[in-house]
């Protein structure tokens, strides 16, 4: 960062989203602590009457943000209203004004007795506690005279500022409100970064400092190459809008299948999470999709969804694609995306531990539910449909996985590389299957043995790599031996020089959030698969992530630069 955050400054994070905006900035409000001096209650009658005034005032709160809520985000809102009129916690608060506890303090010890409670009686009733101390948050900050926390209800067009946000806080936001997001923390790889490309919202993580920015600054930030001015200048604003310009007139080099200068084909697909995302890809020029990540349908359901539910939207994604090919990966449990329904406790290392095929192997109810809900879409549409399954490290579990697939008649199936022993061992993996897909965000945090989820380690998880390239050729080499496609869908797909490099490796298809698809089309048109392998091997040969970039894009078209 420089200069002064009242006046002009620029700060520089990594851009995770292509695209600019400008507009005020909306700081995520932390959590409120009651004070530790809160004055006592005097009179508990007329302390009570506030905080039942306020508690209304939370439920309204949320209620209308339920009414304009999306599918994700609705039952979150609407259990948080249900808590904030339980007369079982205004019971309790009333009880503790009355022992002559300041209000914010009451609500406090209030909640957390219950939340001792719900925890004790365990299921169902445990998983409250985050909805019920939600609310708690939202009556203190009111009580305090502070703004609610969380991501505010956007009634303008607005740039989110947060330290990081949940999966399930960034799902409540629309194209409409939500025009840029900006995080201190967060990697390339992280939910934060995939969801803000699966909705098309500009986006740039480890903006260290962004939080000292006043509430209703104007910013200017732009996702693809990662920057954000503060209160910018005229002119700055016209260079965005140039590059915005310059950027628009590369892309607009069509809609036909990818492939590059000389005719090589490179299959452009869309990475999808729910049933609205298959609606929007679809109706763009893709050739499919090519991860449809299943768990983000389920990420804050307490109980497994039913096989008939489950058969409603996958027949509903498969209609929405008509003779396009959609690979469903099966639920991603654990670690980073944790289903309620889907948990086997706590872990010392999550990102190690049971998740995946792992968890899939121990839960065969889960993964049996949702292969039969999709073998029964595949019955009722004749979709090319492709099922795979998440973080395969060995042949004896790809074996497993695809008997149960074709057992259930299900046409086609592969498996996720993104353990690197499933890179190193494609050869022998691929025998078992038709097809495998290169998972580059987890496959970097285990080459690297870093965290995709600490922020800070984001340097080691450039998907430039050349460790990372090597690894990913060394799969695509398997791939070669056993005559069977490697395609790539992590985030490294949808970088349209990265694209270039991948496809100089062998990739047959590139999956990616559909805004990113036009970038990469270009890309691929402007070079010759020649020139790709060519810049694979020097990719290959830098020293670390900036080489390889540096040496890409010093022998690709100018154009290129345009793009990234
Ligand atoms: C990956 O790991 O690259 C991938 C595509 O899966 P996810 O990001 O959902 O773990
Ligand atoms: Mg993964």
């Amino acid at each position: 960062m420089s200069g002064d955050t009242e006046l002009h400054s620029t700060f520089h994070g990594i851009g995770v989203s292509a695209g600019t905006a400008v507009g005020p900035l909306v700081v995520v409000t932390p959590p409120p602590k009651p004070p530790a001096d809160e004055p006592a209650t005097t009179d508990a009658d007329a302390a009570a009457a506030t905080v039942h005034g306020v508690l209304e005032d939370v439920a309204k709160g949320l209620e209308e943000r339920a009414a304009v809520a999306n599918d994700h985000a609705r039952p979150i809102l609407e259990a948080g209203v249900m808590m904030a009129r339980d007369p079982g916690l205004a019971a309790g608060i009333d009880t503790q004004l009355q022992a002559g506890k300041g209000p914010a303090t009451a609500v406090t010890d209030a909640v957390e007795e219950i939340c001792a409670m719900f925890t004790a009686l365990g299921g169902y009733m445990a998983e409250r506690v985050t909805d019920l101390r939600d609310v708690r948050d939202r009556a203190v900050a009111r009580l305090l005279g502070q703004p609610e926390p969380g991501v505010p209800s956007l009634s303008v067009p607005s740039i989110l500022a947060a330290h990081d946000l949940a999966p399930a806080e960034t799902a409540t936001l629309t194209t409409e409100t939500c025009l840029g997001i900006i995080t201190e923390a967060g990697g390339p790889t992280s939910h934060t970064a995939i969801l803000a490309s699966q909705l098309g919202i500009p986006a740039v993580v480890q903006a260290a400092g962004i939080l000292k920015v006043p509430f209703g600054t104007t910013v200017a930030i732009d996702g693809g190459v990662g920057e954000i001015t503060v209160n910018p200048t005229d002119q700055e604003v016209a260079l965005l809008e140039e590059r915005k310009r310059r950027r628009a007139a590369a892309l607009a080099g069509g809609t036909g299948n990818g492939a590059t200068k000389d005719g090589y084909p490179v299959a452009l697909l869309a990475n999808i999470g729910t049933a609205a995302d298959a609606h929007k890809a679809a109706a763009q020029a893709v050739e499919g999709v090519g991860l449809f990540r299943t768990e983000f349908l389920f990420l804050d359901r307490d109980t497994m969804p039913t096989l008939e539910e489950q058969t409603a939207t996958y027949t509903e994604v498969f209609t929405a694609f008509g003779d396009r090919r959609i690979v469903v990966r099966t639920l991603d449990a654990g670690a980073d995306k944790p289903l309620k329904f889907a948990d086997l406790g706590p872990e010392e290392n999550p990102a190690l531990g049971r998740r995946g095929i792992r968890l899939g192997m121990i839960r065969t109810d889960v993964l049996d539910t949702q292969l039969e809900a999709l073998a029964a879409a595949y019955r009722a549409t004749r979709a090319d449909v492709r099922v795979m399954a998440p973080m395969i490290a060995t042949q004896a579990e790809a074996m497993w996985f695809a008997d149960r697939v074709r057992g259930l008649g299900l046409p086609k199936v592969g498996i996720m590389i993104e353990v690197p022993a499933a890179a190193i061992r494609s050869k022998g993996i691929l025998y078992h299957v038709d097809f495998a897909s290169l998972g580059t965000n987890d496959l970097s945090q285990y080459t690297m043995a870093a965290d995709r989820m600490q922020g800070e380690l984001a340097p080691l998880l450039d998907p430039w790599e050349p460790a990372l390239l090597d690894v990913v050729a060394l799969a695509c080499e398997g791939g070669q031996l056993m005559g069977k496609p490697i395609g790539v869908c992590g985030e490294a797909g949808g970088d349209p020089a990265l694209a270039l490099v991948l496809a100089g490796l062998g990739v047959s298809s590139l999956s990616m959030a559909p805004g990113k698809v036009p970038a990469v089309r270009t890309a691929l048109g402007l070079h010759t698969l020649t020139q790709c392998q060519q810049m694979a091997a020097a990719a290959r040969a830098g020293t670390n992530a900036t080489d390889a970039k540096t040496a890409v894009l010093a022998m690709a078209d100018p154009v290129l630069r345009d793009l990234v």
